[in-house]
């Protein structure tokens, strides 16, 4: 599927990728479930053995020196593993090396991301505090200096290798008089420095990604961690909203493809009123709706992909194509992973069948990395924000008067 698209080079990705998912023991995703595993680190070992980890790394540090048209298509078949394992591989793997090649120095970038292409080094990303996720810049984590060091106090909650990661990317405000683009640096604290992780939540799905509560108390940072300035985490908070809202779109599409294909098979066999149920347009007609969604979403990621990739791009117009692949995405694998459950009967709603944990794990897509909310009101911000600069511009045609009466006296009446 998609292979039109593809290269020669990417199809030998994606065959590389689905072979390493295929190879996965069926016993490890249910300890992950069952919350046995605290956090897959074998999993992620195996997945950088085999080439997969640092994708868009430049290989001067370790990495693949691909780009997200390719990174895209081992996130999606990671993800039919279980949406938590795509989630733990891509912060490591994907999210924070983002944020060191974008914003660290050249020693930064030798010191960590080597260890993270290897494996050797597993790292988490730290934004939502007890006080809230959504409001980003009202953090209260705080960092002062001290000398040569920052002295880190607060908390961090729901961070994915909480338990397990070694180095956390942690923001912390530096500067509480200031606005969002100078009041907080970003930091890359490891976890021997004092970071506590101080409990696990019961969670309704995504088991087995160390999701954790970070504490800060009196954690000493050299200043030499700083990533990108102090008081200038405001780009590297930009940069990462690529990462975070296009690289787990991309994922949610993998980890809802299993669901559509478990259906698919269950209604070519199991039969009602004489005759297999797909011959009943009720059920395969959602089946096609299904398969209609999942389909769409690859095209928005792998067009969103190309424009990222391709640099040419307003940076404004990237973080809206970014934000709404995150909505569409998030909610039409919830989507199908609702209708491929309908398809199943009440089976589908037990273990017997892995569909029921594909919808609890699926129902984190709309929340974390930015609700479906917050990327409701990016992506209205940057879409009046054009067109107010399209109709300063007169670039298009303006199809407000083509009709009969647009010139009718005392009509158009706005106020
Ligand atoms: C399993 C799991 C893993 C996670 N992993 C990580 C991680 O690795 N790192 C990390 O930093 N975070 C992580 N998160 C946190 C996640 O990103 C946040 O939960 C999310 O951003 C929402 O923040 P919040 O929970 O504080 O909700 P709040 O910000 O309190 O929002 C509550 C509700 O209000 C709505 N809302 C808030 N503001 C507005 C507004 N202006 N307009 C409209 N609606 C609004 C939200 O959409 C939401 O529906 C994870 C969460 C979970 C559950």
């Amino acid at each position: 599927m998609y292979e039109f698209l593809m290269t020669p080079e990417q199809i030998e990705h994606r065959d590389n990728a689905r072979e390493f998912a295929k190879s996965i023991d069926r016993q490890y995703l249910l300890d992950m479930d069952a919350d046995k595993i605290k956090y897959p680190k074998e999993f992620i070992k195996e997945a950088a053995r085999r080439g997969l980890v640092g994708i868009r790394v430049p290989k001067k540090y370790g990495g693949r020196g691909m780009h997200w048209a390719d990174e895209v298509i081992s996130l999606e078949e990671i993800a039919v593993n279980g949406y938590i394992m795509s989630c733990t591989y891509g912060v490591t793997g994907c999210l924070v090396p983002e944020a060191i090649m974008f914003s660290g120095t050249e020693e930064q970038k030798m010191k960590y991301l080597p260890g993270i292409c290897k494996a050797e080094i597993f790292a988490a990303e730290c934004l939502t505090e007890p006080r809230g996720g959504s409001d980003f810049f009202g953090a209260t984590t705080t960092a002062v200096q001290d000398g040569d060091d920052f002295i880190l106090n607060g908390q961090k909650r729901f961070i994915v290798g909480g338990e397990g990661a070694d180095i956390f990317l942690v923001y912390a405000k530096t500067n509480p008089e200031g606005g969002p683009q100078n009041s907080m640096t970003c930091f890359i604290v490891e976890r021997d420095m004092g970071v506590k992780t101080e409990y696990q939540y019961g969670l309704m799905g995504c088991r087995g990604g160390g999701t954790a509560r970070l504490v800060f108390d009196n954690v000493r940072v050299p200043k030499e961690n700083v990533l990108g300035g102090v008081n200038n985490a405001y780009p590297t908070f930009y940069q990462m909203m690529i990462p975070e809202r296009f690289g787990t779109a991309a994922m949610t599409i993998g980890a809802a493809r299993p669901a559509l294909e478990i259906a698919t098979d269950y209604t070519m066999k199991r039969k009602a009123f004489g005759k297999t149920i797909n011959r009943f347009q009720g059920v395969s007609f959602k089946i096609a709706e299904a398969a209609i969604k999942l389909d769409a979403c690859r095209s928005v990621i792998y067009t969103t992909a190309q424009a990222v990739d391709s640099g040419k791009c307003e940076p404004e117009y990237v973080r809206r194509l970014c934000s709404q692949s995150k909505k569409f995405v998030t909610e039409s694998c919830w989507d199908v992973a609702n209708l491929s459950m309908q398809c199943m009967g009440g089976i589908g709603y037990t273990d017997v069948y892995p569909i029921e944990k594909i919808v609890r794990d699926l129902r984190l897509a709309t929340i974390w990395t930015g609700t479906s909310e917050i990327m409701l009101n990016i992506v209205q911000h940057e879409w009046y924000t054009e067109r107010r600069e399209e109709l300063k511009n007169l670039s298009k045609r303006n199809s407000e008067c083509d009709c009969i009466n647009a010139f009718a006296d005392g009509e158009k009446i706005y106020e």
